[in-house]
């Protein structure tokens, strides 16, 4: 059955978050019902509401925990009251050789973001998790490990997959030196995931303040972009999680020979010199959010490590405010919201 679903939601590109009702799709045999308690602030969010959006009004949200509260007749792995989260995406064709290796964020039809994409049934436009409920096949559906703080969990399923599906690919571990650029809300976690991986971990960032609280965090160097002394020829691996065009030939030169700089922050563009590369056959690559398999995993390991995020957490009313102060880089290091306050 369709219900109207009380959400916060962008209404017109830059506008700022409003209550906003809408009618839900019809439910699906395997689709999990859930009540949303808490949903962390993604920078991506911020783009959708800006830049990036379209199909208006976007409800974003796409890291949350909730709690089930209605599955359909076909759904085996989730029951009533069971605590669960959803993280970027909700849905992909299942067919092709990435979804059927539990690699569904590299589905080849593209995979259906949580919020802000066409339904693939052709059901309208999926809708996230700034919601007081959400719907999603089971697939996508993840059981929270016991033990893990719900809010503070919840930005682990984007900001943390995104950081950590790169870092197992890549062969983060002991031995490895391992760079994070940008200490926001992956950028924190990545720091996090790398020194739990067993890695000499380096965080980079641009705020003289966040320098000493990356060595907290569990980095074993930190390093102020544009300002201190940049190591050279030295990492195997960095993860930027920079948003904006920043200089990366910097970067590319701290890379001991063959090492690769992953950017998983999407800049509009790169800024870096091509002769770096070749100096030390260095790579770029890109990455995004795990697939199933690697969120499972994530999670697991956050839980054996006592991995959560370290969080602010804001009421319903506050949306705009934190938006704004995201925006300002100004949080340390992911706004939550109460979807009860
Ligand atoms: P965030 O919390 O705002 O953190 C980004 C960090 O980058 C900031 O805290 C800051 O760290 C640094 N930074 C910001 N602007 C900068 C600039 N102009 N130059 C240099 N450094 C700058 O954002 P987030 O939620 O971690 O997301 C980061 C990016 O990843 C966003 O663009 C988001 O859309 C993207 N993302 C991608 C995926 C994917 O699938 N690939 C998934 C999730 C998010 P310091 O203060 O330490 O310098």
């Amino acid at each position: 059955m369709s219900q109207t679903v009380n959400a916060f939601a962008a209404l017109e590109r830059g506008g700022p978050i409003r209550p906003w009702t809408y009618r839900q799709r019809d439910a699906r045999p395997h689709d999990v019902r859930i009540e949303v308690l808490y949903c962390g602030i993604c920078h991506t969010d911020l783009h959708y509401v800006g830049p990036w959006g379209r199909d208006y009004p976007v409800v974003p949200g796409h890291e949350l925990v909730g709690r089930v509260t209605e599955t359909g007749p076909s759904v085996t792995t989730h029951a009533v009251g069971d605590l669960v989260a959803v993280g970027p995406v909700i849905d992909s064709c299942r067919e092709c050789p990435p979804c059927l290796a539990g690699e569904e964020t590299l589905c080849l039809t593209v995979a259906t973001s949580t919020y802000g994409a066409p339904d693939r049934h052709g059901d309208g436009v999926t809708r996230g998790g700034y919601a007081e409920q959400i719907i999603g096949d089971e697939r996508f559906v993840y059981r929270l490990p016991d033990g893990l703080d719900p809010a503070a969990a919840a930005p682990l399923l984007c900001a943390g997959s995104t950081v950590f599906a790169p870092l197992r690919h890549w062969e983060a571990g002991p031995g490895r030196t391992v760079g994070i650029v940008g200490i926001g809300g992956l950028g924190h976690l990545g720091v996090k995931f790398a020194r739990a991986m067993g890695a000499h971990v380096v965080a980079f960032t641009t705020s003289p303040a966040k320098a000493e609280d990356a060595l907290r965090l569990g980095a074993h160097e930190a390093v102020i972009t544009g300002d201190g002394e940049m190591p050279a020829n030295r990492l195997d691996l960095i993860i930027d999680t920079v948003p904006a065009v920043h200089p990366m030939t910097p970067l590319v030169q701290a890379l001991a020979t063959d090492g690769t700089l992953v950017s998983v922050g999407l800049p509009a563009s790169f800024d870096v010199a091509p002769f770096a590369l070749a100096v030390g056959r260095k790579s770029i690559a890109g990455a995004g959010a795990g697939g199933t398999r690697s969120t499972r995993e994530m999670l697991e390991f956050s839980a054996a490590h006592g991995i959560t995020a370290d969080i602010e957490v804001v009421g319903t009313g506050d949306i705009n405010t934190a938006l704004k102060r995201l925006e300002a880089n100004d949080v340390k290091y992911r706004f939550v919201i109460d979807m009860k306050r």
